[in-house]
């Protein structure tokens, strides 16, 4: 199954939070979800914790 995030994640080469559609969630080894995206104005991978099933 592939989940998807669409929201405000913060890019740390921007250093400003950015829109991000489609970004892929996946699931660490702690049973956190992280949304992992890209920033679309410099194209840096920007990851975001979204906590346990949420
Ligand atoms: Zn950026």
């Amino acid at each position: 199954m592939a989940d998807t995030y669409s929201g405000e994640v913060y890019c740390v080469k921007c250093k400003a939070k950015r829109e991000v559609t489609d970004a892929a969630v996946q699931e660490n080894a702690n049973g956190r979800r992280m949304a992992k995206g890209t920033c679309p104005e410099c194209g840096t991978t920007v990851t975001r914790i979204l906590g346990k099933n949420q």
